[in-house]
Formats: structure tokens, sequence, C-alpha cells
């Protein structure tokens, strides 16, 4: 059968009246579609952009309008890290790429503190322009106010979000893409050689097609779930906010019970005296985030008691599947993220990458051969996988500890022999090796194996009976 779209656009060109039938039966096409439209029309042209109508079996008739006269290659949700940097590489390439993007300003608004790693702009063609200042010393606070300092010599950046999202879509408008705002992609339904994207364009309905889409929404879109694909095994909610705080010169993080269970919370200084105030956990991060900036940590710093908190959420984990067909996520929507920390700047566009060069692998004869564009779950995999795990496996470990406990391990942790594998094992973005390395050293594996028999399910099961955590185990650290 020859491709439906052809006929489609050849009668578009030839036909310019009323009523004129450009779709076959879709059920002789697509048998899954068959109960949702029997055919379609173009019944008038406005403003260049036809209007049609989709009929169903039962004969009910929509109006819809859009541009059913152009296929795209690539057709990206999204216009953030990911989704910029795939649809740049793509374009640059000479594919015809499409990004819709639900607001009206790239890169607003913001939820993300914008810490990254040098090794972004090592890795990736990204100018610094967008940095707002180096980030030289990472203080760590106990429950009862000790602090250590994580060495300088891992190298970061404190990012302004807006011009480092404008400035990755201006790379990609220059290398051709298209870009449409205040586009919100509702649907996508996936045919054998294509996909149609429904878009809510500013109030009115517009269809788009392309042969691939790549769903960059970041975490808080259901559209990916909605196709089977980047389910994390878990979020993490978070709540973040910009505050006139005094005598920051590093970036703080607080650990505790009554700031963020299990997880943690921050203070990076951004510019001038302004500093991004965020909390990431399990619980009910807003209100955490109340308390963090009415703690001992914050109360007497901070000079601007109007403070506006974002909410959002992180997702953790490794997704089963992250493509179904013709639909793919890269990104946050793909679960690309650091397990850790949150950070998902740096594993987006490392994901973009690969599916971008994924995509031109499997489109080197023409088409875009599914089998092929398959590889790339197992290559973000392979590149990402260990380190997201050993990421979750660190979160189930501190799970439930409490501040006693917490105080223990930071003791710990402050001591020298530590801190000299914190400094030499340290990455900014790959903490793997860092985990691995401190659970040989005697004391901490003692504390982590206490912890995985309190905390990790598949210990649990083996030792039915929870073991009280003691002080001896600290006691025995010399
Ligand atoms: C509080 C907080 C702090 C963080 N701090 C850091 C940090 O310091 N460092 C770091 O590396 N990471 C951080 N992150 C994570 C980081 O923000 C994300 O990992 C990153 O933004 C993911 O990029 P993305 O392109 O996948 O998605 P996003 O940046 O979320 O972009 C998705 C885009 O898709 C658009 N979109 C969504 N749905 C639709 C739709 N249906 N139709 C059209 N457009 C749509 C959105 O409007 C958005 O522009 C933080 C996250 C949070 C919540």
């Amino acid at each position: 059968m020859p491709p439906l779209w052809k006929d489609e656009f050849e009668i578009m060109r030839g036909e310019r009246s009323d009523e004129c039938r450009l779709f076959q039966e879709f059920s002789q096409v697509h048998s899954f579609s068959f109960l949702r439209v029997r055919a379609t029309y173009v019944v008038r042209q406005k403003r260049g952009m036809p209007i049609y109508v989709e009929e169903n079996f039962f004969g009910s008739k929509q109006y819809r309008s859009g541009e059913v006269g152009f296929l795209y290659d690539v057709a990206v949700v999204g216009a953030g890290p990911a989704g910029n940097w795939v649809s740049y590489l793509l374009s640059r390439q000479g594919f015809e790429v499409l990004v819709l993007e639900e607001h009206k300003d790239i890169g607003l608004p913001i939820h993300c503190t914008g810490v990254v790693g040098n090794d972004l702009f090592e890795e990736f063609d990204v100018p610094k322009d967008a940095c707002l200042r180096e980030l030289n010393r990472f203080k760590v606070f106990s429950p009862s106010l000790e602090s250590f300092c994580i060495p300088a010599d891992i190298q970061a950046y404190v990012i302004d979000r807006y011009a480092f999202d404008n400035l990755l879509a201006k790379k990609s408008k220059a290398a051709g893409t298209t870009y449409i705002l205040q586009a919100k992609a509702l649907d996508v339904t996936t045919y054998e050689d294509r996909v149609r994207i429904e878009v809510d364009c500013d109030g009115e309905s517009r269809f788009f097609s392309a042969k691939l889409c790549v769903l960059a929404t970041g975490s808080m879109s259901n559209l990916p779930y909605r196709h089977g694909i980047g389910m994390p095994n878990y979020f993490l909610k978070t709540a973040q906010t910009e505050a006139d705080l005094e005598g920051l010169p590093d970036v703080e993080v607080y650990l505790g019970e009554e700031i963020a269970p299990g997880s943690f919370a921050w203070s990076v200084p951004s510019c001038h005296h302004q500093a991004r105030i965020g909390v990431i956990t399990k619980g009910n991060a807003k209100t955490y985030l109340e308390r963090l900036l009415q703690s001992t940590f914050l109360r007497d710093r901070i000079k601007s008691p109007n403070y506006k908190i974002r909410c959002s959420r992180v997702p953790i984990g490794v997704p089963k599947r992250t493509m179904a067909g013709r639909v793919i996520g890269v990104g946050d929507a793909a679960s690309q993220v650091k397990s850790t920390t949150g950070g998902g700047i740096y594993y987006g566009m490392i994901g973009a990458q690969i599916l971008a060069d994924t995509i031109m692998r499997s489109a080197s004869n023409g088409d875009f051969g599914l089998s092929k564009l398959k590889s790339y779950d197992t290559l973000w995999k392979q590149r990402l996988g260990t380190e997201l795990k050993t990421g979750v496996y660190l979160r189930h470990l501190f799970e439930n500890v409490d501040d006693d406990y917490l105080d223990g391990i930071f003791r710990l942790m402050s001591q020298s022999n530590i801190q000299q594998i914190i400094s030499h094992k340290g990455d900014f973005n790959k903490h793997k090796d860092l985990i691995l390395s401190l659970a040989r050293v005697p004391e901490i594996r003692k504390v982590v194996l206490e912890l995985a028999r309190r905390n990790l399910p598949f210990m649990k099961k083996r030792k039915s009976k929870v073991v009280p955590i003691r002080d001896e185990h600290f006691l025995e650290v010399s």
C-alpha cells in the first residue's frame, strides 16, 4: 500500500474546493483507528491553513484545522534542555524538525536551581554565557548544625536557566528547527508510517504530522506515561524559592528529619545577594521548605520575607521503556535524572545526544527503521543506568534514618581518611564510584549493612526482625 501521506498531499495541492475528499478510509489503513475516524475531508482553507472534518462511524463530525500538508521528520514536544538539544543535533544534520512548546516563553517558568558541573560545557558544544557564577565549595550541615566542606576541585556553576534554555533554542533555530510556542501537545496517535500530534495552539485545535515524535516534556507532563514510556520508580516532590540571603559564599546543603526526611535541602548563591533555596523529599516539600526558611540555618539571614514558592517533582529510577513505536521519551520525560541529587540537565542532554545519534543511524537508508531505533533504550541505559540504580539504592538506605543516626554518619564522614576519598573520587555528575569506594571503608560498610537491613526491601525479607540502630556503630570508629 502506498504511504497514506503522499496521497493526501497530492490531492491537497490539486484541489482547493470545498468538500474534496482527501483521505482514504482510515479503517482500511489502520485497523485500530476505525472506531475513531472513518474518513477525513478538507472542507475549506483558512488563511492558508486547511480546515477539515473528521467523521466517525456514527456519522458525527468534528471540524479541525492543521498543517495536513507537511510531514516533519521529527516533532519534538517540549523546549527544555533535552528537547532543544535533540532538535539542534537533528536539524544540523538536515532533518526537518518541529519543536512544540506549551509556554509563550522558552525557559519559563523556572523550577530548577541550575547547578551544573563543568563537564556539561566540556562534553557539549555550549558556551558558558548563561553561567551566573562558579561554585567553589559545598558545605554540608548535619541535623545538629555540624558541618564539613566538599572540596573545591569539583568544579560547578550556577546557571540562569532562562538564558540557558534560550541559548540552546537559538542554536537549534539557527540550525533550521521550526519552533511553535503556546502549542500544547494533547495527544499523539501513532500510524504505521508516522505520528499525528493533536495540539492546542493558543485555544485553537491543530494537528501536526511527523515520522517520529520525541517527548521532551519534563517531569510534570503525563503524556509520556500515557504511551507507557518513561515511568520512573517514583517521584520526589520539590519546592524552591528565591530570596535575598546574606552570608552565603558557598552552596549549603542541609540534612535532617525536620527539613528533608531521607533527603536534603539546599541554598545556592545565584547573583548579588540572591539565593535559590529548596527542598527535595518524599513528603510535602512546600511545608518542609517553609520550615527550613524559619529554621536556625536561615531565619536570621533572609532579608526578603516575601518569597514565592514553586513546587515541582523529580522522577527517580530507571524506567522499563523509553520508546513505544514512533514515540520516544528523552530528558526528565525518560527519567534521565541523577537519582542522588535530582539534577537532570546534564543527563537529559546525554539522553538527547544518544537519541539524536540513534535517529541519524536509523534514518541512514531514508526511512526511520524502528528496529534500529530500539537501540536507543539500551544505549542510554548502558551509559546512565548503573548510576541511576546506585542512586536509588542510596536513597532507599537513607529513607528512615533518624537525626541521631544521621549525626553519627556525619561524624564518620568528617574524618580525614573519608574526606580524602570524597576529594579523590568525588565527581559532580557521576556518583557511583564515590559511593562504592566509601562502602569499602570498614566503618562505613558496617553502617551501610545496618541501614540495608532496615531499609532495603530485599534485605528485610531475609531478616524479618528489625534490628535497632545502636550508637556503638559509631563508637567503634577511631
Ligand atoms: C526544584 C528543582 C531543582 C532542580 N535543580 C537542578 C539543578 O540544580 N541541576 C540540574 O541539573 N537539574 C536540576 N533540576 C532538574 C532539571 O530542572 C531537569 O532535569 C531539567 O529541566 C530537565 O530538562 P527537560 O528538557 O527534560 O525538561 P524541562 O526542562 O522540564 O522542559 C520540558 C518542556 O516541555 C514543555 N512541555 C511539557 N508538556 C508539554 C506539552 N504537552 N506540550 C508542549 N510543551 C510541553 C514544558 O513547558 C517545558 O518547557 C531541578 C529540578 C527541580 C524541580
